[in-house]
């Protein structure tokens, strides 16, 4: 492995980045060199013509050549202002032994050549020494607070590790030049439960002491690559690793920062024996942007933590951006049935006279920063972690709520259809559920319908039927949602207590395409109603769907050609219109 003897990594590149902050790092070398020369140049020049007697004639005026060594005076002085300026110590050298050398030299030439006209520059120089040891002494003081302040913005102070920004300007700086190398995102496990049950001053020497032992492995390259380590908040540090030949060398370096922590850790004469989760994610395969590594490196992270495992270690893979989403999601989702903010929509459903049926209530969640989250997202999670039944339960609850208190406002037929998962459905309570959502919202049982989706349907036990029976003994009715996209056999179909078939909108999509796929949609109306079963189409978007589900004789529909799904007080105008 490539490697400086004598190298610190950490140190060195923090002296990088502090440097790459400094506006004094854009003066070039060959800037100094040019003003070097211009200054010998003037100098050259004004010793000459201050000796010359010749004349230049302008117009009628005759000049003597000395009188132009004052602006070659001017110039070689601001030539060594310059330097001092945006060279530092270099800088001010040059121009103390320059000024330094150029003093006695005029002192000496008015002395041997009794000759006074030189004195003004002699003043001249010494004024400029005066200013170049000022301006040095107050660039001086400048500079060490300027290093202080870049020194405060690129350290954590606790630790003395680089801090967040040192390394976002590192990862900048290694994408710019295309550079591969490794982000760990690393977080220390149950960091919190030694703050609240040893102090926070324990957990701030745990964070010292866990900085002290990677800082080692970083400065004195133990594990053969090139490694910064930062501490970036609380308990979270990050890694960045350089100059490895493979994936594997890589994950060797990251168990060696496992390794030096898991030793036991003595703090305020208590044994501490600390882990931490490591996630890693690679430039370029894994990612090409610090936002993008970052989130890689997190997402493996949290992996690590979710699986709980004893390897504390995980590289990015592509599956857990799915699994992060989901996390995500199901944390969303928690919250929002916590603060019952799970609120729903209505969509109309119309006979094809345009007479408003009555109305599906749609779930709906909104994210923290208010943007909507697709029920054909969240709802599959809540299925997946046991959540669906809450769900389920706040829109039925809910939307029952304002049917109830429209009813009493117009008196009307219309009824409320409501989405039930399987698992809710075969829920010991779920009888009682319904009874005292009846009860507290006022609708009647004939004006409430339960969906049960066509392919989870089929699946489920002998209970989920037993329980659909009892529901219809209650007088409410029962929907087969999205039918076509499972497979029930036609026997078990003509057993099912429903009252309404929902053909799902796959079909109404591609109806119109071919004269088959409208037989099809055709065949599947004259079963539904030979079983007694009314049929409705849902997702009807144009006319020319409308006209032909008019003219297969489809009993309703529900699309976004007569109403989308809408807040509950639209709702109410539509039923006004159309009921
Ligand atoms: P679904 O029960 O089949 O509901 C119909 C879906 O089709 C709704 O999507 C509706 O907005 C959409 N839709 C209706 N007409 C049109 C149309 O003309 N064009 C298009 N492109 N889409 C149309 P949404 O609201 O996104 O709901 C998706 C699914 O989530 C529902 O399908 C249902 O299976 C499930 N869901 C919604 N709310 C609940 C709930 O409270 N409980 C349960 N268990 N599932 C729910
Ligand atoms: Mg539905
Ligand atoms: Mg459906």
């Amino acid at each position: 492995m490539k490697k400086e003897k004598g190298e610190r990594p950490n140190s060195r590149i923090i002296e990088k980045t502090l440097n790459s902050l400094s506006p004094k790092s854009n003066a070039t070398l060959t800037g100094y060199l040019v003003l070097l020369v211009l200054y010998i140049a003037t100098t050259i020049i004004v010793t000459t013509t201050a000796r010359a007697t010749s004349e230049i004639n302008i117009g009628s005026n005759s000049l003597s050549v000395n009188t132009f060594a004052g602006v070659f005076s001017a110039l070689s002085n601001i030539c060594i202002i310059f330097m001092v300026v945006y060279y530092g110590k270099r800088g001010f050298h040059t121009a103390i032994i320059a000024l330094l050398i150029q003093i006695p030299m005029i002192l000496i030439g008015v002395i041997r050549r009794n000759n006074l006209s030189s004195l003004p520059g002699l003043f001249t120089d010494i004024f400029t020494l005066i200013a170049v040891i000022a301006l040095y002494v107050n660039n001086d003081k400048m500079d060490k607070y300027q290093e202080k302040l870049r020194d405060q913005a690129t350290t954590d102070i606790l630790t003395g590790l680089p801090n967040r920004f040192a390394c976002s300007a590192l990862i900048s700086d290694l994408i710019k030049h295309g550079e591969k190398f490794t982000v760990v995102s690393i977080d220390v496990n149950n960091f919190k439960s030694i703050n609240d049950t040893m102090g926070f001053n324990a957990g701030n020497k745990v964070l010292k002491e866990i900085a002290s032992r990677w800082k080692e492995i970083a400065d004195r390259g133990l594990s053969g690559t090139l490694d910064f380590i930062t501490r970036v908040a609380g308990d979270e540090f990050a890694l960045i690793i350089r100059n490895y030949d493979s994936v594997d060398k890589v994950r060797k370096t990251v168990m060696q920062y496992d390794t030096v922590l898991t030793k036991v850790m003595t703090i305020d004469d208590c044994d501490l024996y600390i882990t931490a989760s490591f996630g890693y994610a690679s430039y370029p395969e894994d990612g090409n942007t610090i936002d993008i590594l970052f989130k890689s490196s997190d997402a493996a992270m949290s992996e690590v933590k979710r699986q709980n495992s004893s390897n504390h270690i995980m590289r990015f893979s592509s599956d857990l951006i799915k699994v992060g989403r989901s996390l995500e999601i199901e944390q969303k989702l928690r919250k929002a049935l916590e603060d019952d903010t799970v609120y729903f929509h209505l969509q109309p459903q119309f006979d094809l006279s345009h007479k408003l049926r009555g109305f599906e209530a749609l779930a709906r969640m909104k994210d923290s920063d208010g943007k909507n989250i697709s029920p054909g997202e969240f709802i599959p999670i809540a299925e997946k972690v046991g959540l669906v039944d809450k769900v389920d339960g706040a829109v039925f609850r809910k939307s029952a709520q304002f049917f109830g208190q429209l009813l009493r406002k117009a008196n009307s037929d219309i009824t409320l259809s409501v989405n039930i998962s399987v698992r809710h459905l075969m829920k010991n309570d779920f009888l009682d559920e319904v009874r005292d959502i009846i009860r507290k919202s006022g609708v009647p049982a004939s004006q409430l319908e339960i969906e049960i989706t066509e392919s989870i349907m089929i699946d489920s036990a002998e209970k989920a039927l037993e329980c659909i029976k009892e529901i219809k003994h209650m007088g409410i009715k029962i929907a087969i949602d999205d039918f076509g996209t499972g497979y029930s056999s036609l026997s078990y179909l003509n057993n099912f207590p429903a009252n309404l078939l929902k053909i799902d909108k796959s079909f109404i999509d591609k109806m119109n395409a071919s004269d088959s796929s409208k037989q099809y949609v055709a065949a599947i109306i004259s079963i539904g109603h030979i079983m007694n079963f009314d049929v409705i189409s849902e997702g009807v978007e144009d006319q020319e769907q409308l006209e032909t589900l008019r003219s297969i004789g489809c009993d309703f529909i529900q699309g976004y050609i007569w109403g989308r799904p809408m807040p509950p007080e639209e709702a109410e105008a539509v039923m006004l219109e159309y009921a």
